[in-house]
């Protein structure tokens, strides 16, 4: 490359900033944390980065409009907005409402004609809206199944304006299912072109690209050339990038005086003890519906324990515009009452629940007192929870307990307990082996754990992944 900087170009559905209206008309706009913004860190000195998406609000007065984008503008980011109707029906009836369930195997999903036109018509204001500011040798790199159709619609648009050296990447983050669930959903061709447009597609793990390549052959009748897939004279390039987290920040949150001052105190008040910790969005996907099960199995089948354990559960609010997601809620706190109905003494009741976040300090706090670490995603892209939890184990050696089902599974089953989160019974001797297991075992399990998290960061996901597609260009 010249001594030029590239520029990167990342479109997601969500920006990763919130803008804040402030006096005088202006707008204040700060970035948050997540793991693109802290895989884009180490990329950032060869690299200029524009960030297009939607900026979490509608604005509607044209003045106000444009002092919002000056404020983005100053984070390098570009705001797509859209009206109010059709983004819900983009968002919450399509993506979330059709596209996520499929991808996590969910069945009896009906269809939306209204939800799909809006959600081609977002991708193609995506389109127009990215197209018009590319140039020549930037790279494109797009996230995430809301943007499915949108690699196709910027190719043509390119093509048009005679703009054809810029690398188009895509990555999933979801899993992506076998062929015979996947063409069950009516538009499932549109899509998979729509992703084909792109030079590099990646995964979270080699099953999601395995199924994807699969999908391709027989829906799209494309051609399979090793990790290549050839169609309308096009050839996209599939692999796995591991996406990980920041373990740095952990550690160094964890030397930080208020989280030493909380990890005390909880320490203190739990200090009889055995603390299994989650931290999961409250969505179907994670099981929380099994953990509660699972954990009720627990507690009936060994008696002796009960007053030893206490579950902490964090259930993070998550999509509450959509009904499943609210019956979801009332069906956990349902649970959740019944069994601390049935097993609380004046000691205190088997699980702490939280339908809220959580910040930072209480956050790493929790995962640092954690002894067993409970994930139970019947299906989920990768899982970074469990990361985080190891990131913040060090010396303590607390036990993984892991669905097989969650994309995590794949890189980190060695160091954990794995069950299937279907059976209240498997996941009940999975909660009885963690809390029996001795402290040698503990901390064999905890290095390999340990020596994935630190090698497989964010930052080496950004990199590779963008190194890779650069080659394209
Ligand atoms: N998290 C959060 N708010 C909280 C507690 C945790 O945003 O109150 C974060 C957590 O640190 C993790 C993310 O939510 O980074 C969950 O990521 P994961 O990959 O486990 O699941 P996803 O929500 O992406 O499906």
């Amino acid at each position: 490359m010249s001594d030029k900087k590239r520029r990167l170009i990342i479109v997601s559905n969500r920006l990763p900033l919130s803008l804040k209206k402030v006096d005088g008309g202006s707008f204040e706009s700060s970035l948050s944390s997540g793991g693109l913004v802290t895989a884009l860190s180490g990329i950032s000195s060869s690299t200029n980065v524009r960030w297009f998406g939607w900026p979490g609000t509608n604005i509607e007065d044209e003045e106000e409009r444009k002092a919002a984008q000056q404020s983005l503008a100053e984070k390098d980011a570009v705001g797509i907005f859209l009206d109010e109707k059709l983004a819900h029906q983009h968002y919450n009836e399509f993506s979330n409402g059709i596209a996520w369930p499929i991808l996590h195997y969910q069945s009896g999903v009906g269809f939306n004609e209204d939800a799909w036109k809006a959600y081609q018509r977002v991708n193609e204001i995506f389109a127009d809206t990215v197209a018009a500011s590319i140039e020549d040798g930037d790279l494109v790199w797009v996230h995430d199944y809301h943007l499915l159709l949108f690699p196709a619609y910027l190719r043509e648009r390119l093509k048009n304006a005679g703009r054809e050296k810029c690398p188009i990447g895509f990555t999933l983050h979801t899993p992506f299912p076998a062929e015979d669930f996947w063409r069950a959903l009516p538009v499932q061709k549109d899509l998979l072109a729509g992703v084909l447009a792109c030079d590099l597609v990646g995964f979270h793990t080699d099953e999601y690209k395995r199924n994807f390549v699969e999908c391709c052959a027989r829906g799209l009748e494309a051609a399979i050339d090793g990790d290549d897939i050839v169609y309308k004279g096009r050839r996209a390039h599939t692999g796995t990038f591991i996406v990980g987290i920041n373990p740095q920040k952990f550690t160094d949150g964890l030397l930080g005086r208020e989280v030493q001052a909380r990890v005390e105190e909880l320490e203190d008040m739990y200090r009889r003890k055995t603390v299994i910790l989650g931290v999961d969005r409250l969505d179907y996907t994670k099981g929380l519906v099994q953990k509660l099960q699972g954990y009720e199995h627990f507690l009936a089948q060994h008696p002796d324990l009960r007053g030893q354990v206490t579950l902490i559960q964090v259930a993070i609010p998550s999509r509450e515009g959509v009904k499943e997601y609210q019956d979801l809620e009332r069906e956990i706190s349902g649970l959740v009452g019944k069994i601390n109905g049935e097993y609380s003494t004046p000691e205190g009741s088997p699980i702490v629940y939280m339908h809220h976040s959580v910040r930072f300090t209480d956050l790493t706090a929790l995962y640092r007192i954690a002894d067993i670490c409970l994930i139970t995603s019947p299906r989920d892209g990768m899982n970074l929870v469990a990361a985080e939890n190891v990131a913040c184990q060090k010396g303590r050696y607390g036990v993984l307990v892991l669905s097989e089902l969650a994309g995590a599974a794949a890189f980190m089953g060695k160091g954990s307990i794995t069950f299937n989160p279907a059976s209240a019974q498997q996941l009940s001797d999975a909660i009885y082996e963690a809390a029996s297991m001795g402290a040698e075992e503990k901390k064999e399990r905890y290095e390999q754990l340990e020596d994935f998290v630190t090698t497989n960061t964010s930052a080496k996901w950004g990199e590779t992944f963008t190194k890779t597609l650069s080659n394209f260009a």
